[in-house]
C-alpha cells in the first residue's frame, strides 16, 4: 500500500488539522480548517469530508488513493464503536458516533482515539519516541494531556480515561480549581494557564525586585513564556516559580515512571518550548522522587513534532489497523 495515503485528522475545539500521509510517515499535504461547533456540531464531520474531497481534486487524485481516516478527538473514546462519550466543546450530544457518521459520508474506514493518545502515538512513530515501544507523553499546553503507550499500544482503561495525567492530584489540600471539577490537579500548576496564574499570584507577595513585576505592570498579565524567559535571564522570582512547576511535574512523572517504567517520558505542548530551563530542574526532581531503577532507566525528552503529532498519530491508527489484519 506504499502508494496509498492515510488521512490523519486532529479534531480540536476551534481548529481541525488534516493531513494526507504515506504509510512510511511522509506527509503529502497538511492543512487546517475551522471547527464549526454551531448547531450541535452537525457540520463538523461533513466539513472534514468536503475538505478532503476538495484537496483530492486539487491534487488531481480520486478517493481510490485513500485507505482510511484516523481521527483524534478531544475526549474519552469508546474504541470499539468509535464514539466519543462527551464532547461539550464540539456541541455534540453524548455518545456521538464519530466513526459511523464520518465513515458514512466518506465511504472510508474510520478509526478514532483520544487526541492526547494520538499525539503520543505520533511521537512514538515519527517523533522523540525514536523506536521506543514503552513511552509516556505529556502535553503541557492550555491544559495538560497525557498518553501512555505500553508495548506499542495505547493504554485506554475501562472507559477510555487512562492517561489523564493532567488530573493527577498534586496538591491535596487548598489547591486551585481545575476545569475537571476537582482542585489541585497537575494541570492547575503546570499548564501554561496554571504557570501564568502562579506567577500573577506570586508577584503580590514578593517584596524584592523582579522582572515579572515590570512585565505585569506593562501588560497586566504574565505568560508562561515570560516566566521561562525571565528565569533564563536569572530573575530570582521566575527561577522560584519554574522550580515549583518542576517540583510538581517531577513528582507526578516519578509516580507515573514507577507505575510504567517507560523508556521515555516525552514532554510536548507550548510549555515544552521552555527547554533546559525547565528540563534541568525537572530531571533533578524526577531523580529525587523516582524509584532508583526507574530514575536510571527512564529518560525525559522534549517532543519533536510540535503541532503535527496529532495528525501523525491519527494516521498511525489506520496504519496499525491495516498491519494487524
Ligand atoms: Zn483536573
Amino acid at each position: 500500500m506504499s502508494h496509498k495515503w492515510i488521512v490523519g485528522v486532529d479534531l480540536g475545539g476551534t481548529t481541525t488539522k488534516i493531513a494526507f500521509i504515506q504509510d512510511n510517515g511522509e506527509i503529502i499535504l497538511k492543512w487546517e480548517i475551522d471547527t464549526d461547533n454551531s448547531d450541535f456540531g452537525k457540520n463538523i464531520l461533513k466539513n472534514i469530508s468536503d475538505s478532503i474531497d476538495q484537496k483530492l481534486e486539487t491534487l488531481k487524485q480520486t478517493k481510490e488513493i485513500l485507505v482510511g481516516i484516523g481521527l483524534g478527538a478531544p475526549g474519552a473514546i469508546d474504541l470499539e464503536k468509535g464514539l466519543i462519550y462527551e464532547a461539550v466543546n464540539l456541541g455534540w450530544e453524548n455518545n456521538y458516533p464519530i466513526a459511523e457518521i464520518l465513515g458514512g459520508v466518506t465511504g472510508l474506514p474510520v478509526v478514532v482515539d483520544n487526541d492526547a493518545n494520538c499525539a503520543a502515538l505520533g511521537e512514538m512513530w515519527k517523533g522523540a519516541g525514536n523506536g521506543a515501544k514503552d513511552l509516556v507523553c505529556v502535553t503541557l499546553g492550555t491544559g495538560v494531556g497525557g498518553g501512555v503507550i505500553a508495548n506499542g499500544q495505547i493504554v485506554h482503561g475501562i472507559k477510555g480515561a487512562a492517561g489523564e495525567i493532567g488530573h493527577i492530584t498534586v496538591i491535596p489540600e487548598n489547591g486551585a480549581p481545575c476545569n475537571c471539577g476537582k482542585t489541585g490537579c497537575l494541570e492547575t500548576v503546570t499548564s501554561a494557564t496554571g504557570i501564568s496564574r502562579i506567577a500573577t499570584e506570586a508577584i503580590h507577595t514578593y517584596y524584592n525586585e523582579s522582572k515579572l513585576k515590570m512585565i505585569f505592570e506593562n501588560n497586566s498579565k504574565i505568560s508562561a513564556k515570560d516566566v521561562f524567559d525571565s528565569a533564563r535571564e536569572g530573575d530570582q522570582l521566575a527561577i522560584e516559580i519554574v522550580d515549583k512547576v518542576a517540583f510538581y511535574l517531577g513528582l507526578a512523572l516519578a509516580n507515573i515512571g514507577n507505575v510504567c517504567n517507560p523508556e521515555k517520558i516525552i514532554i510536548g505542548g507550548g510549555v515544552s518550548r521552555a527547554g533546559n530551563v525547565l528540563l534541568n530542574p525537572l530531571n533533578q526532581y524526577f531523580q529525587n522522587f523516582a524509584f532508583s531503577t526507574v530514575a536510571q532507566s527512564t529518560s525525559i525528552d522534549i517532543a519533536t513534532l510540535g503541532n503535527d503529532a496529532g495528525v501523525y498519530g491519527a494516521a498511525w491508527l489506520i496504519k496499525a489497523n491495516l498491519e494487524s489484519k
